[in-house]
């Protein structure tokens, strides 16, 4: 059987390597960090996800970790509540109608640990791909330091700053949000003090919107900050704003910040001979919505089946079908979760939140809706 190397070991190079590895290829995941990351990014796993991770047989051990959500709401800053949407109405469409709060650094070590069980494969850290080279039928990966290693397939899924994707000279079009977005993860429990919360709250604002969601360790709050500020200003000035999202009579209790500049951009193709590139390589984009992650998994588990099939059109055609969502659906749909919770229009906001009210409210109107927020729908058209 065929040996794949993977550049890197984040969630979407294990899920590449685990679903390789139980297809019967040997894998060599290059890792250029010394551990796993522990930095806390992507904590929403969306429903064809977990499905995807249950055949890998690693959804147990990622559901005992992480908070089933059943519902996401909508609120206004000022207004409170808004919308809930209730994924139960996708019980006949998925074996998990919910979104599961879990950090991704949860995952890496679960998938790393099953992957390891498998022969003719292991992960070697401190291996910083720098190019690769390719001749017909094989690829190399090659280190800084000269070191190389050679493969029938390289899979680039070394994040947002790809080594792989630069050695293709695949480019990678978009645009950089004037925002950055800071993260704050406290030590607060924010049901005490807002009504109605679900675990992921999309809160409008025209001026200062921002995002309320739980992971198993904390609260987090997601803020749009500007670009050009210093990050200790930044930091700074939090406890002010947070204080504006409530207000407890005492300042709130931050456990660390994460401050991000935010893309959209696609790389101009998945494939370059040997090479598929999958994830933060392939393409990024905000975070509202938590599909990046989601996207990068699914990305990976389309091209180990691709690959098994062992056709040379198959190859091709799941890495131009996962471009096509990437663009057609994760960068269109963060885009419009972005431009929605800024809306400073006030007719075009009344009608987008009215608009929420009705599609919670009826059961049609919802589902339709949640296929498409929850992925399911990328998934059915891409197979
Ligand atoms: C604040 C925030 C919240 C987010 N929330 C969500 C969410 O809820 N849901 C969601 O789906 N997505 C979310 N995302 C996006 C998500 O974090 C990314 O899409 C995801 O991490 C991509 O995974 P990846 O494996 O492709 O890349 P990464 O997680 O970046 O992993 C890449 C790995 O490659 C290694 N590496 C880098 N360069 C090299 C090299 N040259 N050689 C070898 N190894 C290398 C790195 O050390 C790392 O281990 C969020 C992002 C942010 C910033």
């Amino acid at each position: 059987m065929n040996r794949i190397l993977v550049a890197g070991a984040g969630p979407v190079g294990l899920t590449a390597a685990l679903a390789l590895a139980r297809r019967g290829f040997g894998v060599t995941v290059l890792e250029a960090g010394e551990t796993l990351a522990a930095e806390s990014r992507a904590s929403t796993f969306h429903p064809p996800t977990l499905e995807m991770l249950d055949d890998l047989e690693v959804a147990g051990e990622l559901l005992d970790r992480g908070l089933v959500s059943r519902t996401f709401a909508y609120r206004d800053r000022r207004a409170g509540l808004v919308a809930r949407l209730d994924l139960s109405v996708l019980a006949g469409d998925t074996r998990f109608p919910y979104r599961l709060q879990c950090e991704q650094s949860k995952l890496t070590p679960i998938l790393m640990n099953h992957l390891l069980r498998h022969q003719r494969c292991d992960v070697l850290f401190g291996w910083p791909v720098a190019s690769a080279a390719q001749t017909p039928g094989r690829v190399a990966a090659i280190a800084a330091d000269g070191r190389a290693l050679e493969a029938d397939w390289l899979i680039g899924a070394d994040g947002a700053h790809s080594a792989v994707r630069r050695a293709t000279g695949v480019s990678f079009e978009g645009m950089t949000y004037p925002e950055r977005f800071l993260v704050a993860s406290v030590d607060e429990e924010l049901t005490e003090w807002m009504d109605g919360l679900s675990l992921v709250n999309y809160v409008y604002d025209p001026v200062e919107w921002c995002v309320l969601l739980r992971t198993p360790d904390h609260w987090r709050v997601l803020l749009p900050t500007p670009a050009d500020t210093p990050d200790e200003a930044e930091v700074a000035r939090l406890g002010g704003r947070l204080l504006g999202v409530h207000d407890p009579g005492r300042p709130w209790r931050v456990a660390h910040t994460s401050m991000y500049r935010v893309h959209q951009r696609v790389a101009s193709a998945f494939r370059s001979g040997r090479v598929l590139l999958a994830g933060d390589a392939a393409h990024v984009n905000n975070p509202l919505g938590g599909l990046g992650m989601n996207s990068g998994i699914h990305d990976a588990v389309a091209y180990a089946a691709a690959l098994a099939r062992g056709s040379d059109d198959a190859i091709t055609a799941a890495a131009s079908q996962r471009r096509k969502v990437a663009l057609e659906y994760v960068q269109s749909v963060s885009h419009q979760n972005y431009e929605r919770l800024r809306t400073s229009d006030p007719l075009v906001r009344a009608t987008h939140l009215a608009g929420l009210r009705a599609t919670a409210a009826d059961p049609v109107k919802a589902r339709a809706a949640l296929l498409r927020s929850s992925m399911i729908a990328s998934v059915r058209e891409a197979a």
